[in-house]
């Protein structure tokens, strides 16, 4: 952080010199033609998100892998130009998924099941808990349940998830990872498994945190001490929902062996680096994605493509000639278990204006959809970018921008956000799953991504008039 309030304070100088204007060669043709050049030529996203899948593989929030993707992100911004590169670090609470990840029937089907530990599952210890299945058909049928009734059980969370192109089956099936154990835990089950918030039929678990808190926020039960929790790959809990089907009423029991274990506070950090804009008083345009992953997943759809994208356009924005304002790049620490790092984020920079935020985390396949938050309080803007990607296949929207996990600190401001929303339909079938691998990344998908983001940050960037102004999001 100190270090870009150095640089930044040492460029008043060079903006007298320059007209607080848009320059029209970065606003019109030239911009444009580096967005065009994006969509055919671009290999600066590719080579981030092959470069750390292959040199780094998966790397969990807090622990030493994410550390050397840190540093090998470090090491690719500066070697392509970016200024003001650093791991800004903060410390965290950090868990671990240990060695045994078993299941197994032990009655009346005797078999095993494929399972991982959810991030801040408890341990069962090596040996094991044994104990008789109850299942629920998704999270209102265990919300539903009576106090108690759960007690030394442990609870089954199923859920029916489809494909969706916006991602919103998200919504509707993930809290039975989000909530599902806490509120298991608070009818007394001393476990819970959950059929996998996904949509591919392999044997790979989709992993994810879960919480202990319970949904209505009205009770700490469950939140203080975890109980173990897993996540079955689909085809395993789709034999265990048949194994109720046949068992005639007999009970179902599982012995579980799960041994996550917690690292106490380590250090985790925020990559952050910059395309420096000629006039400093401007706020700059924040570029977000996340360098973490879950242990199990080499993260190249989530979220090594995103950060590919948004430092691709970066430097594609500032080779057409430099910006207006700065464009830094955040590569956010430890989302994945909490969002800590665009917690830290925005609390070491709340008092630095941002321009506006946007954030890339939902693949690598095309953007079909534009979204802002400032439709009605900046409508020419609006348009202006929504008309400049229509070539690229893009439609513009009345849906209100929200932004992504990374750009905490443009929530808390009430500051401009704009969402360029992926094709999600083949991202659950990836999503946390060791399936995350670069192979799955289709090039030409990937460049139409750096392409609107070349011609959306380069609009951005180059605006002099204020982009802030949207009305603070509750
Ligand atoms: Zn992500
Ligand atoms: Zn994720």
């Amino acid at each position: 952080m100190k270090k870009t309030m150095l640089a930044l304070a040492a460029l008043p100088l060079l903006a007298t010199t320059t007209p607080a204007h848009a320059d029209d060669r970065l606003t019109g043709d030239a911009l444009a033609a580096a967005a065009d050049r994006a969509l055919t030529d671009d290999t600066l996203a590719w080579d981030f998100v092959e470069g750390i899948t292959t040199e780094v593989g998966p790397r969990q929030a807090g622990t030493e892998a994410e550390k050397r993707g840190r540093d090998w992100a470090v090491a690719w911004l500066r070697a392509n130009g970016f200024a003001n590169v650093a791991d800004e670090p903060f410390q965290m609470e950090t868990w671990v998924p240990g060695e045994l990840h078993r299941a197994e029937i032990v009655s009346p089907f005797p078999q095993p099941l494929v399972i991982q530990p959810l991030g801040g599952s408890a341990s069962t210890g090596p040996d094991g808990i044994v104990a008789e299945v109850v299942e629920f058909e998704n999270v209102a049928a265990l919300a539903a349940a009576p106090q108690g009734s759960l007690q030394g059980k442990i609870a089954y969370i199923s859920h029916s998830m489809t494909p969706t192109q916006d991602g919103s089956q998200y919504g509707f099936a993930g809290p039975a990872r989000w909530i599902g154990a806490g509120l298991a835990k608070s009818k007394g089950a001393i476990a819970t498994v959950i059929k996998s918030v996904g949509t591919d039929y392999h044997r790979n678990p989709h992993v994810g945190g879960t919480t202990f808190r319970n949904p209505d926020g009205s009770s700490d039960v469950g939140r203080a001490v975890p109980t173990p929790a897993g996540a079955l790959s689909l085809p395993d809990a789709a034999n265990l929902e048949r194994m109720f089907d046949r068992a005639n009423g007999r009970p179902i029991t599982m012995k579980l062996t799960l041994t996550p274990r917690n690292l106490g506070t380590t250090t985790s950090g925020n990559v952050v680096g910059e395309i420096v804009g000629r006039d400093p008083s401007l706020p700059p345009v924040l570029v977000a994605c996340h360098i973490d992953s879950w242990w199990n997943a080499p993260g190249a759809f989530d979220d090594g493509a995103g950060c590919g994208i948004v430092a691709a356009a970066a430097r594609n924005v500032g080779e057409a000639g430099q910006p207006l304002r700065t464009i830094r790049v955040l590569m956010a620490g430890a989302e994945e278990v909490g969002l800590f790092g665009s917690v830290a984020y925005s609390k070491a920079h709340i008092d630095e204006k941002i321009g506006v935020g946007l954030e890339s985390d939902f693949g690598a396949d095309r953007i079909w959809r534009f979204e802002s938050n400032f439709r009605d309080t900046n409508p020419d803007l609006h348009a202006r970018l929504a008309a400049s990607i229509a070539r690229f296949g893009v439609a513009d929207s009345t849906i209100r921008a929200s932004g992504g996990a990374d750009i905490n600190i443009s929530r808390d401001q009430g500051g401009a956000i704009i969402d360029l929303q992926q094709d999600g339909t083949r991202y659950f079938d990836l999503h946390h799953t060791p399936d995350d691998t670069l192979d799955k990344i289709d090039p030409v998908q990937l460049r139409q991504n750096v392409a609107v983001w070349t011609q959306v940050v380069g609009i951005l960037a180059n605006e002099a008039e204020p982009i802030e102004g949207a009305p603070k999001i509750d």
